[in-house]
């Protein structure tokens, strides 16, 4: 027998009961007893589904109360010494302590799981002795068996990957740390399963995901010693080594793992995953765990190239040594399309979240049983045939013009030497300061916007409210003596959805929540189809604000690239198509723009980095494909408007020449919180166009004083010409209050005033 298997399941609950849960006790509207009572009937809320499924193997413990990763942390006592000594399990408001910091203690640092948009807490290994204070992996795993009968899969973040996520001394740990945290690990992972197997615990899932980005091969023995350690302990436990967001290298070596079960992603293999283990030969002593439904994406699973793979697979094992399962957990989808009732059904059916693919592993794990799933399999192939062959998804305009752009060379008129001279007309002086947006979204702001979408606010009475706000911002800018303004994207929620909001091609869903971190989830758009802009979109607000003021206003867009990194994209065409589809209606936004009198245009692309791709060698194409977008949208302008993009992160030595290649005239960047570390990346002087390193934190209620900025604008300036120099906070202001954020701005202009009389 063939069997489904899965990896983890969403946390959030399908009506968000999960988060309302957590943010209750943190509240203190409930107790610690009432959120046990409830997260329990979560999760066995979620495991009956999976078990009404027909899912065969149902993991546990993928549960969290807010993280797996910091749940693996206090587990093991690797807890920073600020939140205190523990001897035994901690309470949940020592454990949210961590999580979301205290007035006392600064929060734990979180940071992106791999290529996803799900953020973990990076354990800080400073100052930790290991030792087991919980074992969480025991107790669902009881909870289950005793309430449901489910004998489940207790999954497991491996300890390599757990230790390659956490940081020592503020940097990742070198190999000899890694071997020796791993010694003094692994006695505890043996008290783990050891506990299991005496429960009767039949098998685990060990994730490895980090097994996919490795390139040295010499690392390999740490997970083998790990393997044998676990293998060691409880000899009666199967152990399931899990890999996902990509396949492994060094496969020969790692069919070798003394292991019961290798679990693999087949749909971010690139195709490869299948014809290497036909030529290696699939062991006959383990399960190929095979991950053949997108977890990781929306769309309906073509059955007939999923039908064809498992056929493919059953040359490779036997049935009774075949899983059949998501390629990664569904954590990173949401939990039922069932809730989307304004859906085009075209659209509907041709997407499946976490239920829907559970449905469908249901479907191909009886094909791969020999049962007749004929009109299971008809019926998916129509609804897909439907939706590529709707209006959606094949307008010949959209098409053409595409096809156009990718065979024409995006070029501006001038080579930036050029442009410079033409942007003189700007009258910028030397230093120029700006923002990167946004103002803060008040109370006030989001009430308003509440209140249009009940309909009590018409249409005009929201304008005019954005339209007094904006006002209002524009003359506190002035009064800053601020020299290029913004006009506060008050109309926005988020930057994407947005966008998304006016082009055609993107949904909103309503209930197609995803956990971004903890209690927070997003709503990523999906782009179903053809993405055409029809009218122009900022140009209204931005050109009331210009209306308002001398200096100029900059335009604000959203990239091309970033828009599709938070969005479910569709996986009919190539990325990059969609990309350019994107990149071209973001051109006429442009063009609108300047026509409008807008001389200042800013792109975001703050998301440009985390889709890079995990392995080194999609890289390259990746980086030049967003090139190409981004100059789709940005090329179509005189020399003498000026385009600026912005980053948020600091990290970007090794995209250096990717941020060169936008050939956009000012370039902003996240660096305050790198402590000047990104600035080194300038010291080669190949950048020759203009840039602001962020001069202040925004993510922090902290507001920098006049010194401080100076010293950041000075270090700032050791390495980078003057000239070159734009002054700015590190990202939009949103978040912040209005006091914070015009107090630090006052400090921001005046440091930049006395840098300037001190030049
Ligand atoms: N223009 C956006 C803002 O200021 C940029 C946000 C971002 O970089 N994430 O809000
Ligand atoms: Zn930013």
């Amino acid at each position: 027998m063939v069997l489904a298997s899965n990896l983890g399941y969403p946390r959030l609950g399908e009506k968000r009961e999960w988060k309302f849960t957590l943010e209750k006790f943190w509240r203190h509207d409930i107790d610690e007893v009432a959120f046990e009572d409830r997260t329990k009937t979560i999760r066995l809320a979620a495991l009956k589904k999976q078990q009404a499924a027909g899912v065969d193997i149902i993991p546990v413990a993928d549960y969290s109360n807010y993280d797996h990763v910091l749940d693996t942390a206090v587990a093991f006592n690797a807890i920073p010494a600020r939140f205190g000594q523990f001897d035994q399990k901690l309470t949940l408001t020592e454990y949210f302590a961590i999580a979301r910091g205290t007035k006392a203690q600064v929060a734990a640092e979180m940071t992106k799981w791999f290529n996803t948009n799900y953020h973990y807490i990076v354990p800080e290994l400073d100052y930790v002795t290991f030792r087991l204070l919980d074992n969480p992996w025991l107790a669902r795993y009881q909870e289950a068996k005793a309430e449901l009968g489910i004998e489940g899969k207790p999954v497991i973040l491996g300890p390599v990957t757990f230790l390659k996520l956490a940081k020592l001394q503020d940097a990742h740990l070198s190999y000899e740390a890694l071997i020796d945290h791993l010694n003094q690990l692994l006695p505890l992972y043996q008290t783990v399963v050891k506990q299991l197997a005496a429960a009767g615990c039949q098998w685990i899932q060990l994730d490895e995901p980090s097994l996919v980005t490795l390139t040295d091969a010499t690392e390999l023995k740490l997970y083998r010693q790990a393997l044998a350690a676990i293998r060691a302990a409880a000899p009666e436990v199967k152990v399931e080594l899990q890999t996902y967001f990509e396949r492994p290298d060094f496969l020969a070596d790692i069919l070798n793992f003394d292991v019961d079960a290798l679990g693999f992603d087949f749909v971010r293999d690139h195709g490869t995953l299948l014809p290497e283990l036909k030529t290696l030969g699939f062991p006959e002593d383990k399960i190929l765990a095979a991950g053949i439904i997108d977890g990781r994406n929306v769309w309906r699973s073509d059955f007939n190239q999923k039908t064809a793979l498992i056929d493919d697979l059953l040359t490779i094992v036997s049935e009774d040594r075949l899983w059949l399962q998501p390629s990664n957990s569904l954590l990173h989808v949401p939990i039922t399309t069932r809730n989307e009732t304004h859906l085009d059904p075209v659209i509907k059916a041709g997407i499946a979240f976490a239920d829907e693919k559970l449905e469908e592993l249901n479907v191909l794990t009886a094909y791969a049983n020999g049962e007749d799933v004929r009109s299971a399999i008809t019926a998916q192939n129509e609804a897909l045939a439907a939706l590529n062959q709707s209006e959606h998804r094949n307008n010949p305009e959209v098409k053409a013009a595409v096809d156009a752009v990718m065979c024409r060379p995006t070029e501006r008129n001038s080579v930036y030497a050029d442009r410079v001279r033409a942007q003189k007309v700007l009258n910028l002086p030397l230093l120029p300061t700006t923002t990167i947006g946004s103002f803060p979204q008040s109370k006030l702001v989001r009430q308003k916007r509440a209140a249009w979408r009940k309909h009590e606010l018409t249409d005009a009475q929201y304008q005019q409210f954005i339209e007094s706000e904006t006002k209002r911002w524009i003359e506190i800018q002035e009064d800053l003596k601020l020299d290029v303004l913004v006009h506060g994207e008050f109309e926005r929620t988020d930057m994407v959805e947005y966008f998304g909001q006016k082009l055609s091609g993107f949904y909103a869903t309503e209930n197609g929540w995803v956990q971004s971190y903890g209690s927070r989830g997003v709503r990523p758009p999906l782009i179903f189809g053809d993405v055409i802009w029809h009218e122009p979109i900022t140009v209204t607000d931005t050109a009331y604000a210009q209306s308002l003021t001398k200096r100029p206003v900059k335009g604000m867009l959203t990239s091309a690239v970033t828009i599709i990194n938070w969005s479910f994209v569709r996986d009919d065409l190539p990325k990059n198509v969609v990309a350019n589809q994107i990149g071209l209606a973001l051109r006429h936004e442009v063009q609108a723009l300047e026509a409008a009198g807008i001389k200042i245009i800013q792109v975001d692309e703050p998301a440009l980095r985390e889709g890079l791709p995990l392995k080194a060698q999609y890289r390259q194409a990746y980086l030049d494909n967003a090139v190409k977008a981004f100059k789709i949208t940005t090329t179509g302008v005189a020399d003498s408007t000026q385009i600026h993009t912005h980053m948020c992160y600091s990290d970007f030595e090794d995209i250096l020449p990717t941020i060169s290649a936008l050939d956009a005239d000012v370039i902003s960047i996240e660096t305050s919180r790198s402590h000047g570390e990104s600035i080194k990346a300038f010291e080669t002087g190949t950048y020759d166009k203009q840039i602001g390193l962020g001069v202040y934190d925004i993510h922090s209620p902290r507001v920098p004083s006049v010194e401080e900025i100076k010293q950041n604008i000075n270090r700032a300036l050791q390495v980078i010409d003057v000239h070159q120099f734009w002054i700015n906070p590190d990202c939009g202001l949103k978040t912040r209050n209005e006091p914070e954020a015009i107090e630090a701005l006052a400090h921001m202009v005046q440091a930049t005033d006395e840098v300037r009389a001190s030049i």
